[in-house]
């Protein structure tokens, strides 16, 4: 049996490692389908506090990684495909065995909704992007589109255009369903240019994107456009699927914290971007993760 298992292992999961493995735990990371999470698809990250040159993201977890392993972390490259929370020891299935802990940290992450256009996953990070906090400085001088018309299309457009030359912020209705001020922003900032009933269906580009195929969906007339960069904000899918039956889920099926990393069971503790749907950003992950180790260590020793 486990005293702890850590399912997920980007910046939240790694870091709920480094202290449990330094607090004496030996937790076990269930490293998940996406090993390293969404910094694994991002090329430089430059805010993460203390590199000032900037850091690949892949260059960042794996780092992360070796610094949780140095200190007792075990690291198994497995998914999990169901828990059960109503028992104790608690039970985390993966697709070739049953472990059982007395704490669990879930740090799953979540995913970036995308198009699932044919060469979308090749040039992510590569002219197509899913987080304009991370990417929006490589763009300084550029055209860039943005994809979406909820808050974050909108948050991010204007974001974008501190750096890029123009935004044309595409979205496939008429309406936007974001907030009337984040909409009004957006429609004052001269940056920005609002393409309505218009739709991606194609990137153009082999290493790099080039340029995109947009269908007028009123129309139904195509054109090509050239353009610096896309920006996906469609939204984020929490990873939480293994978890439904067993935590109650809150909105968009994101696990809902209370006091920043408990859940409404004892033992079980929660860390980074499966929870947080507002800032969803390394540093952040990684804070959740840092307080959750804390809590499961305090959680382990009452048990004793
Ligand atoms: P939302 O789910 O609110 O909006 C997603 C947008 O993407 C919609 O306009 C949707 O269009 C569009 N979309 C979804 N799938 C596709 C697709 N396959 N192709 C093209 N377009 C697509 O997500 P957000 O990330 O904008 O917001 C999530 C939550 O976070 C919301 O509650 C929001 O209020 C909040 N938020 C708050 C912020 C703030 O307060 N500062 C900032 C950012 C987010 P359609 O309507 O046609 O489905």
């Amino acid at each position: 049996m486990e005293k702890l298992i850590i399912i997920g292992s980007g910046p939240s999961g790694l870091t709920a490692a480094i202290y449990a493995a330094r607090a004496n735990l030996a937790p076990l990371v269930l490293a998940g389908p996406e090993p390293g999470g969404q910094l694994v698809t991002t090329t430089l990250v430059e805010n993460w506090p203390g590199s000032i040159d900037g850091i690949m993201g892949p260059d960042l977890v794996l780092s992360m990684q070796k610094q949780a392993e140095k200190f007792g972390a075990r690291i198994v490259f497995e998914s999990v495909k169901s828990a059960n929370f109503s028992q104790k020891p608690f039970k985390i299935s993966t697709d070739s065995k049953t472990y059982e802990a007395e704490a669990i940290i879930i740090a799953s992450g979540a995913r970036a909704r995308t198009l699932g256009l044919p060469n979308e996953k090749e040039l992510i990070g590569k002219g197509v992007h899913t987080c304009a906090t991370c990417d929006a400085a490589f763009y300084k001088g550029k055209e860039v589109i943005v994809v979406g018309g909820g808050d974050s299309a909108m948050e991010e457009s204007n974001f974008i255009t501190k750096f890029a030359k123009k935004v044309h912020l595409v979205h496939r209705k008429n309406t936007s369903n974001a907030s009337k001020i984040m909409q009004e922003r957006a429609k004052n900032n001269h940056k920005i240019e609002f393409i309505w009933n218009s739709e991606i269906k194609e990137y153009l580009g082999k290493d790099k994107l080039e340029a995109v195929k947009l269908f007028d969906n009123q129309t139904n007339k195509e054109k090509e456009m050239k353009i610096d960069g896309v920006f996906l904000a469609i939204g984020h899918i929490p990873n939480t699927e293994a978890f439904q039956g067993q935590l109650k889920l809150g909105k968009f099926g994101y696990i809902e914290p209370k006091n920043e990393v408990f859940t409404e069971i004892p033992g079980v503790f929660v860390a980074g971007d499966v929870s947080d749907w507002r800032y969803r950003q390394a540093v952040t992950a990684a804070g959740f993760g840092c307080m959750a180790a804390l809590e499961a260590e305090k959680y382990l020793a009452g048990k004793e």
